[in-house]
């Protein structure tokens, strides 16, 4: 039976463009074909379960990808307030923490609910356990193959996701190998808001312990980014919003990279260099390894002592200006080498996808199959943590519904 539009992937971008479909056209018939025993089973995981859903600056420098510009007109045309106003439709209102936009229930899972809840109540149909395996165009229509049953499109849309997650979230990146297969152009998928392994040492020694630091990710002496924020010391290395900021560049390219921490990033060098030798007069009675007690996490503190040089038995007494500028320089610059990040299964998101060139960026419709679209992570588009990926799904959605619905002729049931 010929379907409308079919939708490929039941997640932030598909349910998106199904309910926002339906809402312009009731007439037509949506289908989403979902691999998962759920849909939404991501999106019910963002933001801690909050569900980080957009940001008040969507600037295009918080977007990466090899045509960043590419995301423009889709931001700008379905900005936060589209979305916002979409989502008071469906009955999540938004509320705000500083910049960053939430469901007013702080509920990840009930965005879910409201956007499965909507698109049942306006007639999308629903497929679960159906995952695409394979795709023919026919006849300018679309053959859409899947393990169990085929279907038959007017109007394809892939929002298949990448590989974040994980398997486990249906995030198998299959979709985009499909389709490189098929000629698609595609860019280098590698996970991009995610930990950071470090030679680990010492990250093992602090294990646990969180920190407020400027986190700064630099490539031969060059900086690539600074962020500032929480930082975990984690077995395998560095974890906290700043690391995930600045985790991105690091599987782009085979350079080697280092992550520089400053635990006092508003106090300068010399400025600390005196605070510390101030302290070691004033507290010469204790022994090194409560030197920092006080001021700093103690077990830190006495890492860095030892680095250092400083046997921790000794007083403070002992401590020499070359021992307290070497302190000083470590508390403004304690490095770690980069070796790596912990992958696709712990990455918020993908870097790379289908290349943009063969998109059209106001409908998301490729220039060359015409009713063929593509929204959300598929796409070279990833952003920063923050709200960012989920606007770009929910914006990418939009586009493609709107092409969609003004693309006529492509609609069997035209009215
Ligand atoms: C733990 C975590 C937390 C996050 N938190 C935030 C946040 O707070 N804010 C934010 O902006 N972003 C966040 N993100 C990123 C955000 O979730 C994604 O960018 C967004 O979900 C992408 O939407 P999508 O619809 O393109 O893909 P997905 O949400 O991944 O959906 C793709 C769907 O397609 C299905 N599928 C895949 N292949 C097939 C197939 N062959 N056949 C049928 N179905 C298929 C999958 O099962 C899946 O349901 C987070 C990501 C993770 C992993």
């Amino acid at each position: 039976m010929l379907t409308d539009v079919i939708i490929i992937g039941g997640g932030a971008a598909g349910l998106c463009s199904a309910v926002y479909l339906k809402q312009k056209r009731p007439d037509i018939t949506v289908r989403i074909l979902e691999s998962g025993t759920r849909v939404g089973k991501k999106l019910a995981l963002t933001g801690n379960g909050r569900c980080n859903i957009t940001n008040k600056s969507l600037d295009l420098s918080h977007y990466h990808g090899n045509d960043v510009g590419f995301c423009r007109y889709a931001l700008e045309r379905y900005d936060r307030k589209f979305t916002e106003e979409f989502f008071r439709t469906i009955g999540v209102p938004f509320v705000y923490e500083e910049k960053k936009g939430y469901p007013a229930s702080l509920q990840a899972a009930s965005v879910v609910d409201s956007l499965r809840f909507a698109a049942e109540n306006s007639g999308v149909i629903t497929h679960l356990e159906t995952k695409v395996t394979n795709i023919k165009i026919f006849d300018g229509k679309y053959r859409v193959i899947s393990e169990n049953f085929n279907f038959l499109a007017e109007n394809l849309i892939i929002a298949a996701g990448l590989l974040s997650g994980g398997e486990r979230l249906g995030c198998d990146g299959g979709m985009l190998n499909l389709l490189e297969k098929s000629g698609f152009k595609t860019v280098k998928t590698t996970p991009a808001i995610v930990q950071l392994k470090t030679v680990n040492d010492i990250t093992k020694q602090l294990k646990g312990i969180k920190i407020n630091a400027a986190a700064t990710l630099k490539s031969g002496g060059k900086v690539i980014r600074s962020e500032y924020g929480e930082v975990l010391f984690c077995d395998y290395g560095l974890s906290g919003p700043p690391i995930l900021q600045i985790s991105r560049e690091v599987s782009r390219t085979k350079e080697s990279y280092e992550i520089s921490l400053d635990l006092f990033p508003d106090t300068d060098f010399d400025s600390l260099f005196a605070d510390l030798k101030k302290r070691a007069e004033a507290l010469c009675y204790r022994n090194l390894d409560e030197f920092f007690t006080g001021m700093l996490n103690k077990r830190l503190g006495q890492v860095i002592l030892k680095i250092a040089g400083c046997r921790l038995t000794d007083k403070a007494e002992s401590l020499n200006d070359a021992i307290l500028r070497k302190t000083a320089a470590l508390l403004k610059n304690f490095t770690f080498s980069v070796t790596g990040t912990t992958g696709f299964l712990n990455s918020q998101v993908t870097a790379g996808g289908l290349d943009t060139s063969q998109v059209c960026k106001k409908t998301m419709e490729f220039f060359d199959n015409k009713g063929l679209y593509a929204v959300g992570e598929i796409l070279d588009i990833d952003g920063d943590c923050g709200g960012y990926n989920l606007q770009w799904a929910w914006s990418s959605a939009f586009c493609a519904a709107d092409g969609i619905i003004d693309n006529k002729p492509k609609i069997a049931n035209n009215p």
